[in-house]
Order: C-alpha cells, then structure tokens, then sequence
C-alpha cells in the first residue's frame, strides 16, 4: 500500500511498505483513512537519503577530476558513460558559474565607440519628450561611497568574507559631476524626472528638488512622522539607532508628537511601494516616459519593480531604453544603446553634445541647507555621527548641536575647536575613529550603510552549517 499522508495540515510523501515502523515515530492521520494510528517510517529514510546525497557528492567531485584531465582512460569513459546525468549536471553548473564570472566583470568601451554612443544617447535626451532616469550606486562611487555589485562593492567584498571599509562618514561625500548634470538637465526641462536606489541623499544636495525624485530605498538625511506624514529633512544621518526592521529614529514630529521613522530601505527588507518613497509620482512619469535612461545600476534590484518596466505594454509600445553600467544587467538585451562607461565620464560627453555647462558643487549652496528643519533642544544628544557644513548664513541649524557633531566633519563651523592629524587630544582621535565605518565588524556602526546586510550574512551562514551538521 501507498498513501499521501497529512501531519498537522503538512503534506508528507508518501512511503513504501517495505520500511518497518518505528517507536518514536509521531502519531499520524491517513488522508483516505482518518482517526487511524499508523507509524510513520520517513524518519527512517532520512540516513538513507543523506547517505545517497553523500555518495552522489563523492561521484560528482571524481567526475570533476576526470573531465579535468587532458586524455581520458577507458576506465575514465566507462565512469563517465555510467554516470551520464552527472556529468551534465557537472557541466550546467560549470557553464553556470563562467556565465556569472563574466557577468560580474567591468569594463568600459573602446574611446571611438564610447565617443558615438555618447552622440546617440545625447540625441536621444534631445528628441525625446519625457525622458526619466533611474540611478545608482554607480554614480556615487566618485564620491567615495562604494557600489554593492562591484569588484569593490560592498555585498562582493562581504559575500568573499572581505571586511568593507568606508573611509569617510557618508555626510562628508558630496555631489559629483554626474549629480550635477543631471540636476542641469532637469533644469533645463530636458529630464523629467529621477527614480533613484540611493540612499545617500546627493542628488536632494545637488539641487534636485524632492518633487522631482522618487528615493525609493529612502533618504539618510530624511526623517518622517509616522503619525503624519510630515517629512522632516536634516543635515545629520538619521539613521544612527535604526537597522533591520527597526526604522525609529528616537525623534519627534513637531506638528502632532508622533514618532519619527528613516525611510531607509535596508537590506533584507522588502520596499513598500507605498510609502515613503513616492511610488505613485514615478509610476505616472514611467506611463508617460519615451525614453528610460539608466545610470550606474545593475538593475538587479530594480528590474523586481515591475511598473517600472511597462512590462504589461507590448515591446513596441515601452520607452526606449539607454543602459550605462560597467556590468551587464538583465535589461541589456532589451536596450536599443548599451553604454560600458563611468557615470562621470558619459556624462561629460553628453553634456558637451547638448552644450550644456555644468556648475560645480559648492557647499554654501547645499540644497539640503535650504530644506533641512533644526532639531528641538531636548534633541541635541539624539545622535553621534557628524553633520553636513553649514555655513554662517545657515548658522540657525546649528542651535541645538552639540559642538562634539559638528566638528566631526566639518573642522571650519562656526565652532571654534580643530579636529585633524595633528590633533593630541584623545577624545579627538576616537570620534575620528567612530567616523572611519568598519562594516563587518561594527554592528552598531553609525549610519545605514550595510547594516541588514551583515544580517543577511549571519543567517545565510547559520543556514549553511545547519546543512553541514545534517550532512
Ligand atoms: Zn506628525
């Protein structure tokens, strides 16, 4: 007899007779025979399973012997014949693994080809009626924050068991060339508008205005009122006591008292499309688009936001889309112009192409300074971590914090105490230090950066040496 049985709503294969009943098998019900205690004798297959799985893995590691060998015996091909399922198992996952090597590489294209595809991308921005643009890492990474899919990125480095070092607090990078020009192009009408994956708050410092962008993995310099909504811009990071879903920032909405939330997507978290990031702005901007630019991203995350894509039109009637990444990306094949360049570099060719001149950054004119709210007296001690330059003009930002915040970035505020090399006093050193983020090995680092990713790492491994244990 073979039955499927249920334990406890659970669907258990079925097993055959020919296996004897245990002691402490649990007390099951027969689907086509209730109320009737019968053994159940799985628990006995189990050995037997891991045995054959242990076996199996034994015969997998002698094929990858012998298809490394230049000549085979005629042992060797009678091993090969006999296990010919294996052998193309072997094979899948080999062309598998090269697949991704390659995938993961940088490169960039030849100076001719780069110099044409920047003329045709420029054309494109030109002629275009709504072209929107969806950013990444990559455009950060000239201002010292790393990408994550990189060669150097943070979740390549993490996943090789490398420690990820940031050099700087995150405040103290600043809008590059790239952010810039796009702010320029949004200026002058020829982008409509930015759906962006980072958190690091430049394209806002830039000059971008918040109606304009959708930061749909958040803002480490916005803060919001869980009660009303009312969004709360800073010049500090946010997120310094948030992490894996923990988003309370210790802070008050001045309007209602409700408390304050980051709106930072963190890894191992699923976005709400919803709420904060919004969702609804992009989404109207992507229906109207005819052109997508991509920039600095390797869609790996984006591509999951499906009305992104517009992938419910048919191919004919989707935006064309213009991809600039050093990597490949799983939207390649649908680019009508695929550009293997650096952000900063395409973006000083296309600007050159639609004569355009862009402005360099200038921190007394730091768009955040305009939009930042000053936090309550009774807030001063709220964070640790540094905070943007504020210049005299915006000196009102800086009356409730603590002397010890601002200096940690900025050695030329309004406060009269030098932070540098030189520096003898110990105090000094160690706030110095606090800034210098070690991801790997500082859970309760400052800052968003990583944070749910070591998370992710610790249960992928525990998950890894339970299957070690059973095997
Ligand atoms: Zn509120």
């Amino acid at each position: 007899m073979t039955s499927a049985l249920v334990v406890d709503n659970v669907f258990v294969p079925s097993c055959s007779d020919n296996v004897a009943p245990t002691i402490e098998s649990t007390t099951i019900k027969s689907s086509s025979c209730s109320n009737v205690e019968i053994a159940a004798p799985c628990r006995q297959l189990r050995p037997r399973r891991e045995s054959a799985k242990f076996d199996e893995r034994e015969v997998v590691k002698k094929i990858r012997s012998v298809v490394d060998q230049p000549t085979f015996s005629g042992d060797d091909l009678a091993f090969l014949e006999q296990h010919d399922s294996l052998v193309k198992l072997v094979k899948r996952r080999r062309s598998s693994y090269s697949k991704h090597k390659e995938r993961s590489k940088e490169f960039e294209d030849e100076p001719e080809i780069l110099k044409q595809s920047c003329i045709r991308l420029a054309e494109a921005i030109r002629s275009s009626k709504h072209t929107i643009m969806y950013t990444g890492a990559g455009i950060s990474t000239s201002a010292n924050i790393p990408d994550y899919r990189g060669p150097d990125g943070v979740w390549t480095k993490l996943q090789n068991g490398q420690t990820v070092t940031v050099d700087q607090s995150l405040v103290s990078a600043t809008p590059t060339y790239t952010h810039m020009a796009i702010e320029k192009l949004l200026q002058v009408g020829a982008l409509k508008y930015i759906v962006s994956q980072n958190c690091d708050g430049l394209h806002i410092r830039s000059g971008v205005s918040p109606d304009n962008i959708s930061e749909i993995h958040g803002n480490m310099f916005t803060e919001i009122c869980s009660e009303c909504h009312k969004r709360f811009y800073r010049i500090f990071d946010v997120t310094e006591h948030t992490g894996l879903r923990r988003h309370m920032t210790s802070r008050c909405c001045d309007v209602c008292g409700g408390k304050l939330k980051d709106t930072i997507v963190h890894f191992g978290e699923r976005g709400d499309k919803r709420w904060p990031h919004c969702w609804e702005s992009a989404c109207s901007h992507v229906n109207d688009a005819d052109v997508i630019i991509c920039l600095g991203s390797s869609l790996k995350v984006l591509r999951s936001y499906k009305q992104l894509w517009l992938t419910d039109r048919p191919k004919k009637c989707r935006p064309k889309l213009y991809i600039v990444n050093m990597q490949w990306t799983p939207k390649d094949s649908q680019a009508v112009l695929k550009i293997n360049g650096r952000a900063d570099d395409v973006m000083q060719r296309v600007m050159t192409q639609l004569g355009l001149t862009v402005t360099s950054y200038e921190s007394d004119s730091d768009a955040l300074l305009r939009l930042a709210i000053p936090i309550a007296s009774s807030e001063s001690e709220t964070f640790r971590t540094g905070i943007i330059r504020v210049p005299p003009t915006h000196a009102h930002l800086l009356a409730h914090v603590t002397p010890d915040a601002a200096m940690r970035v900025d050695p030329n505020c309004p406060f009269s105490r030098k932070i540098g090399p030189d520096d003898d006093d110990e105090s000094t050193r160690a706030d110095l230090s606090r800034d210098t983020a070690v991801v790997s090995t500082q859970p309760d680092m400052p800052g968003w950066f990583g944070k749910g990713r070591k998370r992710v790492l610790v249960r992928k491994n525990s998950k890894r040496k339970r299957k070690k244990v059973l095997e």
